[in-house]
């Protein structure tokens, strides 16, 4: 059994009064698991139809499932795979339902790795305006990209920058700011035991300085009448409510948001939310404040027209839109309208297309990736059993035509590879095989 920290516990009955038996009886049970779909591979009522599990809605995102607790291998799944969904905990889900994400806008993740609240706003834009995702930890962004590159997000960037140097650079830039900051990680508890073991007041204390320092640097990235959410997977007040409230008491161009949600318990603030397991959720707390003033929405700027490499005509009957853009071999579409972005620790801006070779042109995964099959030429979808063939590197059977050809499963883009005279020629990178297809 889950031996909780007696301080923790106090803490606990503070925040939760009586409820605080019920939590405890909670924390005796299996963990919630989720998953949020990925509006950017298809619609939601099709990878519905596709799951091999039963999903219950969660009431903190409305593109958000509970799976079962025992579903076993939902990472190696196709529809995984393919980014037609993201595994999140149910709770984590309600910070960007407090953003309130609209097409167009432009949003920055500024604590982002490895994505799951990016792979959310990406959702949500569904292909128009920005998300820029940032991640300080470079290793942690190399995973936050190769999540990018799964969801299939084009009009992103993916940066490890410092939040002060980035957001002092792009100060004003952003519709919408979310600061998924790191803490102390109690709503972890049930599904990492660990976390208990690090548990301690220092900790928590030290975590809410850091908060607050973060918080401070996101303020400058957002325009005014812009939406900030702070949220954390913790339920310390120091690091939720304190942190506003600091954060409040310094800043007075910024106000409170009346959330009016109908999930989580009450806190003390009108515009934030607490989720503890009693909720449905592992534990998060989200806060929603706004820049005061008047947005002044951006000129209007025509989409840029750029040529297209005959390459890429060949492969889509609809070429992806974005500044075709070339460093080196390699050629890039890049999200229109972006501001400098030298200096910022940029790992990825928009999509890698591929790479000029001598005389001909190799497609990468990320291009297929980010592309819907009916923009495609040539799609070759798999069986459950042959998919598992192709996912670990091998030659599959293909009648279509010779040429790059897009690799679908459930009708969800996951790969691809190079048909010849009946064969297709397996380009799944060699770093995503799954280790054996089983017979
Ligand atoms: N939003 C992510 C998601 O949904 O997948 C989870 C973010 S996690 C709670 C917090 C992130 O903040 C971690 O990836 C961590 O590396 C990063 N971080 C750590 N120290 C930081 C700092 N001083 N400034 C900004 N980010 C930091």
């Amino acid at each position: 059994m889950l031996q909780l920290p007696l301080d923790f516990l106090e803490e606990m009955k503070m925040i939760l009064g009586k409820d605080c038996d019920l939590y405890e009886q909670c924390m005796e049970k299996e963990a919630f698991r989720g998953i949020a779909v990925n509006r950017l591979k298809a619609d939601k009522e099709q990878i519905l139809s596709e799951l091999p599990f039963v999903a219950e809605p969660v009431p903190f995102y409305e593109a958000g499932y509970y799976i079962p607790c025992d579903e076993k291998g939902v990472g190696n799944m196709p529809l995984h795979l393919g980014g037609a969904f993201y595994v999140q905990e149910p709770s984590a889900m309600s910070a960007v339902t407090l953003l309130d994400v609209q097409q167009g806008e432009k949003v920055l993740d500024l604590c982002a790795a490895p994505g799951g609240k990016s792979a959310q706003i990406a959702s949500c834009l569904n292909g128009t305006g920005l998300i820029w995702s940032n991640e300080v930890v470079r290793n942690r962004a190399q995973i936050l990209l190769s999540n990018f590159e799964r969801m299939g997000i084009a009009k992103g960037v993916v940066s490890s920058c410092y939040p002060e140097v980035l957001c002092k650079r792009l100060e004003g830039y952003f519709d919408k700011v979310l600061v998924d900051a790191p803490c102390s990680g109690e709503g972890m508890f049930r599904k990492n035991p660990e976390a208990v073991k690090e548990w301690s007041r220092e900790h928590v204390l030290s975590c809410a300085e850091r908060q607050l320092s973060i918080l401070r640097s996101a303020a400058g990235a957002l325009k005014k009448g812009g939406v900030l959410v702070y949220s954390t997977c913790t339920f310390s007040y120091e690091e939720n409510e304190g942190v506003i409230q600091k954060f409040l008491s310094e800043n007075e161009d910024f106000e409170m948001c009346e959330i009016g949600e109908h999930f989580g318990r009450k806190t003390v603030l009108p515009c934030a939310v607490r989720i503890t397991p009693i909720e449905g959720g592992e534990g998060h707390f989200a806060a929603k404040l706004r820049k005061k003033g008047e947005s002044v929405s951006d000129a209007y700027s025509k989409p840029v027209k750029n040529d297209v490499p005959k390459a890429l005509s060949e492969i889509f009957e609809q070429v992806p839109q974005g500044v075709y853009t070339t460093a080196g071999e390699k050629l890039y579409i890049m999200p229109e309208n972006l501001p400098d972005i030298k200096g910022l620790g940029v790992i990825r801006a928009g999509v890698l297309a591929g790479e000029f070779k001598k005389n001909r042109f190799e497609p990468a995964h990320a291009l297929f990736m980010s592309a819907k099959p009916e923009h495609i030429r040539r799609v070759l979808e798999l069986d459950d059993k042959t998919v598992k063939e192709f996912l670990s590197g091998m030659e599959i059977e293909s009648d279509g035509d010779n040429g790059y050809t897009a690799v679908t499963c459930h009708h969800i883009v996951i790969g691809f590879g190079k048909t010849s005279n009946g064969r297709l020629k397996n380009k799944y990178p060699k770093g995503l095989r799954i280790l054996s297809a089983e017979k």
